[in-house]
């Protein structure tokens, strides 16, 4: 983890900006907080808890600031916020998401099997796939 806060002292040091005691907070926050895919809101709520002076706005540029650095992702999960995780791939493709319609839950897939399908498209459609978005929507264990 300390390795994620000297990448991001660097990436912030080439653009001109500090590791300010609020950008600090903030991504102390999403690291404790890893694998659970926070929105705006939520993260706000946990780092006004180290840094109590510090206001909405001022979080809310801090997550588009840490985005534009691809230290975290900005994720949409059709819940109607935007949910913010660690940047972890190194080849900047995230893993996917299983989202329960009943209580929420958010799980992470690691295996990733749609590199057949992108061959099958690029095939029958003449197109070039860079990247691709996959939610799954349904039930969870403790839901079904
Ligand atoms: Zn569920
Ligand atoms: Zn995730
Ligand atoms: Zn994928």
């Amino acid at each position: 983890m300390k390795e994620i806060m000297e990448n991001l002292k660097d990436r912030l040091k080439e653009k001109g900006y500090k590791l300010t005691p609020q950008r600090r907070a903030t991504l102390d926050t999403i690291i404790e907080n890893q694998g659970k895919h926070l929105s705006t809101e939520e993260i706000y709520d946990m780092v006004k808890k180290k840094c109590p002076e510090i206001g909405l706005a001022t979080v809310y540029r801090t997550l588009q600031l840490l985005d534009e650095l691809e230290i975290i992702l900005k994720i949409n999960l059709d819940d109607g916020c935007s949910r913010y995780e660690l940047n972890t791939h190194e080849d900047n493709h995230q893993h996917h998401h299983l989202i329960c319609v009943k209580c929420g839950e958010i799980i992470e897939v690691e295996v990733d099997l749609l590199e057949t399908l992108e061959e099958e498209i690029e095939k029958n459609y003449d197109f070039k796939i860079n990247d691709h978005k996959v939610k799954f929507f349904g039930y969870c264990s403790k839901c079904q």
